[in-house]
């Protein structure tokens, strides 16, 4: 029996890994930080005998609430992701399988390798009306990569785009592909409509060196890129930085960041009502996104979510709204659950890659909806 995790985005520390019915595990934090709660590894082993296994140390992660009512991610083929049943007590998360196959993946969710996000790139670029730009380096030196989609024009409205600023929240870059498959189909009446107005700038994954790395939260060394907006720099947050620096350049007038959250389990949007210069128009802007969204999926809900903020009380740190008080423009932060939306609750799949990629094309739609009204 063996426990590996050294591939794109890997992640265990094997504490025993002698007795198939005792396999105790850990999660390594994200380097030069305390954060984790990413997990990734295979198991190879004897298939069709019974296995038991233990991550501890939970009650130390970053979202120990994030367990209650968690189901582990497995697959055979690395293409479907399906549940496993699983029990959090006292910080460690324990499931029982029966390995139908010699080998047998693990995740906190769905991976999205970089090799997949490097094809959604190449992809894209070779669609008509679509252009891949690199702004430049992380610290690892990947590239900084964002796809223009349309042709600019001073009379179009600037929509961004950006995923995964938290690296394990996978599930952004699923909803980026499936947008991203949808704008680009050019018989598609939603990116019709929505092309003859607005060019679209999107960033599919915010941070490459975090997603390789197999950190839950932060970049390459540690810093956590949503609360870099209001400082970023090319030494901490270079990601933040590049892509702050374009969004000044193209002009923006409305802003999606993507993201996964631990414990609520369901879709929701935390909006900018606390900046500084919030008005009738910036809550009329999200009242008719949401209420799109409400019409368009019933994936999306607005009953549960985080707390409203006071006015003028926003963390001006976070991406969306930095965004929203910079440019006074529409800007929402996007969480999808690792758990299940529990409104359309699916045992075997829980919420998945599959279910992202669709709200990502559903809120494409929603936001025809609103580009009339953006500025
Ligand atoms: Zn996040």
């Amino acid at each position: 029996m063996k426990i590996t995790s050294n591939f794109d985005s890997g992640n265990i520390k094997v504490i025993e890994a002698v007795d198939p019915l005792n396999i105790q595990l850990e999660i390594n934090k994200d380097n030069q930080s305390d954060f984790f709660q990413w997990f990734h590894f295979r198991l190879e082993t004897t298939a069709f005998q019974n296995h038991k296994l233990h991550i501890n140390n939970l009650e130390n992660s970053a979202y120990p609430d994030g367990w209650e009512g968690y189901h582990a991610v497995a697959s055979y083929d690395r293409q479907t992701w399906f549940r496993v049943p699983s029990e959090y007590a006292n910080g460690t998360l324990s499931f029982e399988v029966e390995p139908e196959c010699s080998s047998m993946y693990f995740a906190y969710f769905a991976p999205y390798s970089y090799d997949r996000h490097l094809d959604l790139l190449a992809w894209a670029q070779s669609q008509h009306a679509c252009e891949l730009e690199t702004l430049g380096e992380t610290l690892d030196g990947r590239d900084m990569s964002v796809l223009r989609v349309g042709i600019p024009s001073s009379e179009k409205k600037k929509i961004w785009i950006t995923a995964r600023q938290h690296p394990g929240e996978t599930m952004a870059e699923w909803y980026v592909e499936g947008l991203l498959h949808k704008l680009l189909d050019d018989e598609d009446p939603h990116a019709a409509a929505l092309l003859s107005k607005a060019v679209f700038y999107i960033v599919p994954n915010m941070n490459p060196d975090g997603s390789v790395r197999g950190h839950l939260r932060t970049n390459a060394k540690g810093v956590n890129l949503n609360r870099e907006w209001q400082t970023p720099s090319m030494e901490n947050s270079p990601e933040v930085f590049l892509v702050l620096n374009k969004m000044r350049e193209t002009g923006l007038d409305m802003h999606l960041d993507i993201h996964g959250d631990e414990a609520i389990p369901f879709n929701f949007v935390a909006g900018s009502e606390g900046i500084p210069g919030y008005d009738d128009r910036l809550k009329e802007l999200e009242d008719s996104f949401k209420a799109a969204l409400l019409t368009v999926t019933p994936e999306f809900q607005d009953e549960h979510g985080y707390p409203k903020d006071e006015p003028g009380q926003a963390n001006l740190t976070v991406g969306s709204s930095a965004v929203a008080h910079e440019f006074n423009a529409l800007a929402y932060t996007v969480e999808m659950p690792f758990k299940d939306n529990d409104d359309l609750p699916d045992p075997d799949y829980g919420w998945s890659d599959r279910r992202s990629y669709q709200f990502g094309q559903d809120t494409l739609a929603a936001i025809v909806n609103v580009v009339d009204k953006l500025r």
